[in-house]
């Protein structure tokens, strides 16, 4: 099969990058180059922010039934090729097929769906004075903004931020992971057809301190929305401030799943719990990667949990049957095993996985990790407080609901716990008191996108999802009219 040769959108056509260098780039699964992608320059950076400045105040002016209309369409052509979509990503990520179309897919397909549904009837603010004045609050596109996002969701979180800056009446220049490039380029092609005007929404492609380092200091972008590492939105914070750009950065995560004993642990939540640790590979950012479980129930915990763990296959990402794919790229995969080797060095028992995977034939080449489960490791230890972003969790066993807080709590990062406990009280009262921005009680990943999304600590700053999302796209402005 011939390599497939991605393009830029810019200005509504598809272009190849000016100075004609492409990236390559890796199907997880065997290791080999499948896609090129444009390497681009500051030249097609700057020419897709003229096109998008051009076109903002037209499509500020748009009604957002029509723009909603637009979206609309663009979520209907994706969900006609989701097969076509689920097996690009697959491909292009390593994840399953499986996940792909039942995720990754559908889930771009309901963001499009539901800012398109939700820009219509949002209304702003009014606040009526006693002393006859009225003021009101008019919300306003920003103009041009950037969308950032990383490689592990690759269309599901480009969508996260491209619908709502769409949705809202800017015009937008996204840039996707060039490690995972390709459905956003196939939605790129569609968007045409969809019939968004020219320069309304823009695709670069390129390396992150190249293009997305060239757009966030575009003077031209009034604000960016960043989804990726820690290190990466240090950087764009540090670009960003002086030029007083409005940000909204969503980070990474060192995760805690906390099982109290009298945590229902019928099977299907201790499938979930599995799930909130390795699925994906355990490239989701929301994964549970610290597994804390009350010291009462861990022995009998730890035997059930291990025995599920031991049962996920890994396999070709093709394949109905797999559970886990291949890591996203060498470079990665040589990151997770290097956190495995010092979890050891630091005195973690391997209780499963803890090893590459070869597997044979034209997958040999692959980067596949088998699930790995640690325990005796201290929570200040760098494995457990380092994102390793992979198919690895550690235990840890608690004895109390202030110990089990103050591990949870324990680290630089903040986005998301989940809690398995039977007791109201207990709840409430430890979730209120969790310091992340995300807290999941008895279920894992579930979403509801009207929820404000975001990490506290080194997990970000800001919220996307919902309102906050619109808020975050539009500057309000208050009006005051004395009467
Ligand atoms: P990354 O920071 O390496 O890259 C993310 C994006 O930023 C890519 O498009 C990259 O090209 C671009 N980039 C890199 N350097 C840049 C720079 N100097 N200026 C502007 N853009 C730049 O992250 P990644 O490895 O692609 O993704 C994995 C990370 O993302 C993990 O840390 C994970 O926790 C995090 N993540 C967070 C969330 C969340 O919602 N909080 C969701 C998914 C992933």
């Amino acid at each position: 099969m011939p390599s497939l040769r991605l393009a830029n959108l810019i200005d509504g056509r598809l272009q190849a990058p000016r100075q004609e260098r492409w990236l390559e780039v890796f199907e997880p699964a065997t290791g080999e180059v499948f896609a090129h992608c444009p390497e681009s320059s500051f030249a097609d950076v700057d020419a897709a922010v003229a096109a998008a400045v051009a076109a903002a105040p037209g499509w500020a002016a748009t009604p957002s039934e029509q723009r909603a209309r637009l979206l609309q369409r663009l979520a209907d052509l994706i969900e006609a090729r989701l097969d076509e979509f689920a097996a690009l990503e697959s491909r292009d990520s390593g994840k399953p097929l499986s996940l792909a179309r039942s995720l990754d897919i559908p889930r771009a397909v309901s963001n499009l769906r539901y800012f398109a549904a939700a820009i219509v009837p949002w209304s702003s603010e009014s606040h009526a004075m006693e002393l006859g004045a009225i003021n009101y609050t008019l919300r306003q596109p920003l103009g041009v903004v950037a969308c950032i996002s990383p490689w592990n969701l690759p269309l599901y979180l480009f969508t996260w931020k491209i619908a709502p800056a769409l949705a809202a009446g800017n015009a937008v220049v996204a840039k996707p992971s060039e490690i995972t490039p390709c459905t956003a380029a196939l939605l790129g092609e569609l968007s045409i057809e969809a019939g968004f005007p020219p320069g309304v929404l823009n695709i670069v492609q390129g390396r992150g301190p190249e293009v997305g380092q060239a757009l966030v200091e575009h003077r031209d972008v009034k604000a960016v929305s960043f989804t990726g590492s820690t290190r990466t939105g240090a950087q764009i914070a540090a670009a960003a401030a002086p030029r007083f750009k409005k940000l909204s950065l969503e980070l990474g995560g060192k995760n805690p799943a906390i099982v109290f004993a009298d945590a229902d642990l019928s099977d299907a939540n201790l499938d979930t719990i599995v799930r909130s640790g390795f699925a994906n590979q355990g490239e989701i950012c929301l994964c549970g990667s610290r597994l804390l479980v009350q010291r009462s129930i861990y022995d009998a915990f730890r035997e059930r949990y291990l025995a599920k763990v031991r049962a996920l296959r890994v396999g070709d990402p093709r394949e109905a049957a797999t559970d886990l794919g291949a890591l996203v790229s060498r470079e990665h995969f040589d990151k997770v095993t290097g956190c495995i080797a010092q979890a050891r060095a630091e005195g973690g028992r391997v209780l499963c996985g803890g090893d590459a995977l070869a597997l044979p034939g034209p997958l040999a080449g692959g980067w596949y990790v088998a699930p790995t489960v640690i325990e005796g490791l201290g929570p200040e230890t760098a494995t457990n407080q380092q994102e390793i972003f992979g198919p690895v969790v550690t235990l840890i066993p608690f004895d109390d609901e202030a110990q089990a807080l103050a591990i949870a709590n324990g680290t630089g990062y903040g986005l998301a716990a989940s809690l398995w406990t039977t007791d109201l009280s207990r709840a409430h009262r430890f979730g209120a008191q969790l310091d992340f921005g995300i807290v999941w009680i008895n279920c894992w990943l579930l979403r509801d996108l009207r929820t404000p999304f975001g990490g506290a600590k080194q997990s970000g700053v800001g919220r996307e999802g919902g309102v906050e999302a619109l808020r975050f796209f539009t500057e309000p402005k208050n009006i005051c009219i004395r009467y």
